[in-house]
This record gives structure tokens, sequence and C-alpha cells, in this order.
């Protein structure tokens, strides 16, 4: 069994796995082979995984089609597919909801291909969960990047030349990022208020010693696997009406709402934005899936009356070591999981749940339901 990393491409600085998990895969007794310079970025040289007893592939091509795995951070050129071994397993976020021609052609070439984001909540897949690994990251490092860029200290500094006040943060959205966002902020001693449309997670903001706003909005539901459901317009505009007080006296305002399998809500608008002091930050962490800000726009810094919209698409990649050592975890304890030490195969099965949910290809058909019913 052999398992290709090739190296990610573009503007990407994060590595798909590093030595130490490149070890853990060669105990197991499979053969990893990494594109030289898979590492670079993150200042891992070729011979630190070849010390973990990787070998190092020189001609991306030739490894593609030899590897019964690929892994990788990024979807894949929709050009690389067709060069991939028949039957073999492709590992990647996958964006499979709007990436239709690189489903088909995955289907085509009779690649089994997996899809990170659709790892779905389970108890069982936590370890697995790529989506979340990266999201705790991106929130940390929203909060960094707010912080760097306003020209305010986050802390209360009393000082003999007179008491500076803290900052005031505005997380909108709490799931992982918004969690570790809030988490952040209150470690650098800023003043932190947070929304959810979800109600159970005000404990989670008190918990963090953050206080958690409430805005009456209506019947809210969440999924089955905690993802919210999209709100009406009319809800929007509630929220809207209530928050804009709060965003008008926030230093920082930090959007991470996200609806599964659809754009971002717009939440904050133009003038919720116009009315904020000048020289504010907010930081919109929704930007590459439409985006929570008005004027927020993809690997962006917008200047707008004075506050600056942050729109960083690969927030992780700020932390892109730390990044690159869970998202080979996650991938590691996913083929662990299906490993069968005996036979040194992978045992997979379409009805184990886990597969059933973020298996997208398999033997020449589309087979993920969700995915299907959207072609
Ligand atoms: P997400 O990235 O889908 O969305 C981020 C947050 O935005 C969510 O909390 C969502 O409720 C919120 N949101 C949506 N619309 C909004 C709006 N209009 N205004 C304000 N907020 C809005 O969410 P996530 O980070 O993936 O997490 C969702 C939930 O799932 C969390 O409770 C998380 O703890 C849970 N979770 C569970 C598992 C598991 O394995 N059991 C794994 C990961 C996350």
């Amino acid at each position: 069994m052999q398992i290709f990393f090739p190296k990610e491409e573009g503007q990407e600085i994060r590595a798909t796995i590093l030595p130490d998990v490149a070890k853990k895969f060669t105990d197991l007794g499979i053969e990893v082979v990494v594109e030289s310079n898979l590492g670079s970025e993150v200042f891992v040289s070729d011979e630190l995984y070849v010390e973990s007893g990787a070998t190092i592939s020189s001609s991306r091509e030739s490894s593609l089609s030899t590897a019964d795995i690929v892994c990788r951070i990024n979807k894949p050129d929709i050009s690389e597919i067709s060069k991939l071994k028949t039957n073999s397993i492709h590992i990647s976020f996958l964006d499979p909801f709007n990436e239709k021609d690189l489903v088909n052609e995955f289907s085509k070439s009779n690649i089994t291909a997996i899809s990170m984001e659709l790892v779905p909540r389970i108890t069982r897949a936590q370890k697995m969960d790529a989506l979340s690994s990266q999201a705790n990251l991106a929130g940390y490092a929203a909060v960094i990047e707010a912080s760097r860029t306003l020209s305010k200290s986050f802390p209360m500094m009393m000082t003999a030349a007179g008491t500076i006040s803290p900052s005031r943060v505005f997380v909108i959205g709490v799931g992982v990022a918004g969690l570790q966002a809030i988490a952040t902020a209150k470690r650098l001693g800023a003043r932190v208020e947070a929304f959810d449309t979800r109600p159970v997670v005000e404990e989670q903001v008190k918990s963090l010693g953050a206080k958690f706003v409430k805005i009456d909005i209506g019947e809210t539901e969440e999924t089955e696997q905690g993802y919210a459901k999209e709100l009406t317009e009319e809800q929007i505009k509630m929220q809207q009406e209530g928050m804009k007080k709060i965003c008008s006296q926030s230093d920082v305002v930090i959007t991470t709402a996200q609806v599964f399998g659809r754009p971002a809500p717009r939440i904050v608008t133009q003038e919720m934005v116009h009315s904020m002091k000048p020289g504010s930050v907010i930081v919109d962490m929704a930007v590459s899936t439409g985006g929570n800000v008005e004027g927020s726009m993809v690997d962006e810094y917008v200047f707008d009356n004075g506050v600056t919209i942050i729109g960083m698409s690969n927030l992780p990649g700020e932390v892109a070591k730390d990044a690159s050592q869970v998202y080979g975890a996650n991938l590691f304890n996913m083929i662990e999981e299906y490993w069968d030490s005996d036979s040194k195969e992978l045992k997979f099965e379409l009805s184990d749940e886990v597969l059933k949910g973020c298996v997208i290809t398999h033997e020449g058909s589309v087979v993920n339901e969700l995915v299907k019913g959207n072609m």
C-alpha cells in the first residue's frame, strides 16, 4: 500500500503532513511518498521526512499514477484526476456542492474521492474532523490579525500616564472558530461579547468569560449535526437591528457565521460598517463562502470609511505548522480507522457511517446522497 502526498500549489503554506505523522504511517507498514519540498514553507526539509521513513518523489506525475491513496489539503486541479491510478483513493477538501465538474471527473476516472468537509459530526469521527481542526486555528489567527491591525491595545493598562481602556471585541457566530476567537480575545485582555442564532451556545460563551448578546429573532433551528439552519430574510433584519449598537461600540468585529451547504448569511451591512469608529477592524471569516460583511473581499484588506475589513481566506495558513500538524493527524486517524494490520489493506465498507458521509465517488459513480441530490 502506497500513499502519496503531493506538494500543495498556489499560495498554500500548509503541508499535508509533517514527519512525525509520516512515521506513524510507515509504522503501520504503509509506504509513504512525499513530493520534494512538501514541507519547505513550514521549514521542514526533505531529510526530515526521509528520517521518518518516507521516500521523496521528484516526479509528481509518476507518483500520482502509482499511489493507492493520494492525500492533499486543497481540491486538486481537474487536469490531475485522469493521472491517478484507477480505483485509488483521493482525500482532500473538495467543496463538492460547488465543484460538479471535479466530482464528475473523479467518478469518470474510477477514483474513490473523499471530501474532508463532509466527515460527519459523530463522536467516532471527531479525530478525523479537519473542518474543526482548521477552524479552531483560524479563530485564533483571526484575533491575532485583528489585534495587529487595530491601533489600540487589547488589554486594559493602568499606567502612570493614565488608563488605557480594553478593546471591545464582538464575535458573531459561535461555532468552533468563534469559540476559539472568544478564548483568544479574552486571553489578550479584551472585553468580549458574542452572538449566535443557536441559543445553546450561551453557556459556552459565558464559560469563557464573555457576554452573550441576546437578540430575539424568533424560532431558530439546528440540524442533527449541530449546524445552524438558514434564517429567513425577516429574521436576518431583526438580527441586524439587534446588532447595530454593539457593532458601533466595538473596536473589533469577528464574523464566523456559516450555514452548511449554503452561502454565508450577509449580516453586517455597509451602514453598520459605517457606524463603527474609524480605526476599527472587522475580520470576515466567512469571506470564502460569500461573506458575512458587505464589502469584504477574498484575500483583501478593504478600507471603508476608516474601518478595515479583513477577508483572509486561509487563516489556518497563518499558523501553518500547527495547521499542518493537526490536518495530517486527521488524515492518519481516518486511514488508521480502516487499516487492517493483518492483510495490510484498507477495509472500506461504504455502509460505514463515516464513509457514507464523506465518500463522494466510488467505482465510477457518485455515491454520496447529499452530493448526488445537488448534481
Ligand atoms: P459553522 O462553521 O457551520 O458556523 C459557525 C457558526 O455560525 C455556528 O455556530 C452557527 O450557528 C453560526 N451562525 C449561522 N448563522 C448565523 C447568523 N445568522 N448569525 C450568527 N451566527 C450564525 O459551525 P461549526 O463551527 O462547524 O460548529 C457548529 C456546531 O457543531 C458547534 O456547536 C460545534 O461545537 C459543533 N461541532 C460538533 C462536532 C462533533 O463532532 N460532534 C464537531 C464540530 C463541531
